[in-house]
């Protein structure tokens, strides 16, 4: 019980410092750092009480595998950014206005998805300016 509760405070930790949706094999890498035990047949165990809980929920992008972001941290309405090249997401604040405008005529949105996709900062600063033209 004890090793189950410093298992799930490190996954917990690894949300909060990371304030971007995480990958299992993420979420591994970093609370492997307080809890070198820690297993990835643990940390899917750990996820699946922790959704149950509803201290989760997933992040599903197109043709991703699953991530997770603290129920916190998703609480207002918001979208998410894919790095093509470190394969990171993140979260974006606020909305776009306008989306009804597309739809043609006597349709009704009730949701929509947005993903947008590119490089994040650091890999946009590695890759110098030219990747940017
Ligand atoms: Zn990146
Ligand atoms: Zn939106």
């Amino acid at each position: 019980m004890q090793r189950q509760t410093s298992q799930r405070l490190a996954i917990e930790a690894a949300f909060r410092s990371a304030s971007r949706p995480l990958a299992p094999q993420e979420i591994l890498q970093t609370a492997r750092g307080h809890v070198p035990s820690l297993n990835l047949a643990t940390v899917y165990r750990t996820l699946k009480r922790m959704l149950a809980d509803g201290v989760i929920q997933p992040v599903d992008l197109p043709g991703e595998p699953a991530r997770y972001e603290l129920q916190a941290a998703a609480g207002q309405h918001h979208h998410h950014f894919r790095c093509r090249r470190c394969d990171s997401v993140f979260d974006l604040q606020g909305c776009v206005a306008g989306l009804r405008r597309l739809l043609p005529e006597g349709f009704r949105m009730t949701g929509h998805d947005i993903v947008l996709y590119g490089s994040c900062a650091a890999c946009s600063a590695q890759a110098g300016p030219e990747f940017n033209t």
